[in-house]
């Protein structure tokens, strides 16, 4: 059967590609001290410093962050001090657009398995409205770069740095012993979601038991390696008025709300972090964790009851719009992830019309098969937001088709 086409966004062109072998991780992962959301984001092999040529000549770019031992450092705060920069980051054409804000953007290559399938499903959400739509999106290296300048960014977790170090490096302990075991497909899932529970809780319990303090989140964040995707700040203002977005992530509900306010600069009613919480005492020092333990292998079935159950949350949101009712009868989802285990973030919701966006970040050649089955649309190579923005102001704006 002949492979689906790759369509250029900057000039529409078409060619084809050779892919390699499936990945099917199944999970999106997290780990409780992952370097990039998730295993699979964070192995130092199969990704080669030069561009990778598919059969059909197309040339797919695969860039590597840096040397072997770079990248074996990705989880840890010192990945800024050792990555090495061996590509520019200013991969960008004459011809590509910008962004709303007149700033420039990548423009990655976009891949739509089921053109025809997407343009019903568009008129089919367009036809319902806004008031029956919402976003659902995974955080780390999908509203992140996987890359940030030139270096590997770190996930929501990996960037937390507490003020005793001896519980960073009991962290660390604990992520080299059940890491592999979050992707040994030997081990059935059942087992190994109560692993995953141990893992997390093993984890949390360091964090308070080491005195974690908000300070040296703060801190933590203002050092760390992360940044969002351009395009991420229009997408959040075009859906603001009268649009939810659930951001979904097996991290720490904190961290992510400290990174929107380091790295955004300003808050969103209709954005919402469903995600494990601390509760700190006066005087700032971790003392327990709200609600449900989110783990990578549970994230999903329970996205849309953890937001029903969380009060604290980023500025002014509005509840109205975000409570657990008003969510489930939103049954048009836009989903939003970097991983396979990602598309299941809408399982809680008996939704109508899904469309899914992926971003494939890395080991494009092994895993797009299965990304282009699995999602909608698939951006490769790290892509900026621009085609999610454009997706949602095509759904949503008078003047659209
Ligand atoms: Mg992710």
């Amino acid at each position: 059967m002949a492979k689906p086409p790759i369509l250029h966004e900057s000039d529409g062109s078409v060619s084809g590609v050779n892919n390699g072998a499936v990945n099917q991780s199944k999970f999106a992962g997290g780990g409780a001290r992952g370097g990039g959301g998730h295993s699979a984001g964070e192995s130092s092999s199969g990704q080669g410093g030069q561009p990778q040529r598919g059969g059909a000549g197309a040339v797919i770019p695969v860039y590597a962050a840096g040397s072997g031992a770079a990248a074996k450092n990705n989880n840890h705060r010192s990945t800024a001090s050792v990555c090495i920069k061996v590509r520019s980051c200013g991969r960008r054409s004459m011809n590509q657009p910008k962004m709303a804000n007149g700033s420039n953007c990548y423009c990655a290559n976009v891949v739509i398995n089921d053109p025809k399938l997407l343009h019903q499903k568009k008129a089919a959400i367009r036809l319902a409205g806004p008031s029956k739509f919402q976003v659902i999106a995974d955080f780390d290296n999908t509203l992140t770069k996987f890359w940030v300048d030139g270096c590997r960014g770190q996930s929501s977790h990996a960037l937390l740095q507490q003020e005793n170090p001896e519980y960073n490096v009991k962290r660390d302990e604990l992520f080299n012993y059940y890491h592999p075991i979050e992707y040994d497909p030997q081990i059935p899932v059942d087992e190994k979601t109560k692993l995953m529970e141990e893992w997390w809780g093993k984890t949390h319990g360091l964090l308070i038991e080491g005195g974690l303090t908000y300070d040296a989140i703060r801190n933590s964040v203002a050092s760390a390696v992360i940044a969002f995707r351009e395009g991420v700040v229009e997408l959040f203002e075009f859906l603001e008025a009268n649009i939810p977005v659930l951001i979904f992530s097996a991290g720490l509900a904190d961290i992510i709300e400290e990174v929107l306010r380091q790295k955004l600069h300003r808050t969103f009613k209709n954005v919402k972090i469903v995600s494990n919480r601390m509760k700190f005492d006066q005087n700032g020092n971790l003392v327990s964790f709200t609600g449900k333990l989110i783990h990578s292998l549970n994230k999903n079935e329970h996205a849309l009851d953890m937001a029903a159950s969380l009060h604290d949350h980023l500025g002014e949101v509005d509840d109205h719009m975000i409570d657990s009712a008003s969510v489930k009868k939103r049954t048009n989802v836009l989903l939003l992830g970097d991983h396979m285990g990602d598309l299941r973030m809408s399982d809680g919701l008996d939704y109508e019309t899904r469309i899914s966006v992926g971003f494939l970040n890395h080991n494009i050649e092994n895993s797009l098969d299965s990304y282009r089955k699995g999602f909608d649309i698939v951006y490769l190579d790290d892509a900026s937001m621009a085609g999610v923005v454009k997706l949602v102001s095509e759904l949503f704006s008078p003047a659209s088709d």
